[in-house]
């Protein structure tokens, strides 16, 4: 049987503690980077008011919450 102070058992504890702690934050990191959208690509100047909005960036057309006026991407 392999003997263990206590003070190597506490560093052990810590230490993959740490290192689970570590493994979850990169692995939410990474996953949160992949999914997050560039504010650039979010935010959307209507043609007709010039009013700033915010809406999905997959969509062609979005409508302006202002004006109702619907936005084509595809001109930028
Ligand atoms: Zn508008």
């Amino acid at each position: 049987m392999i003997e263990v102070t206590p003070d190597t058992a506490c560093v052990l504890y810590l230490g993959i503690a740490m290192m689970i702690v570590l493994g979850m934050w990169l692995f939410r990191y990474k996953k949160h980077k992949t999914n997050a959208i560039p504010y650039a690509k979010r935010h959307i100047v209507c043609e007709f008011c010039h009013t700033s909005y915010i809406d999905n960036p997959e969509k062609l057309l979005t409508r302006c919450p202002e004006c109702q006026f619907l936005n084509n991407k595809s001109n930028k």
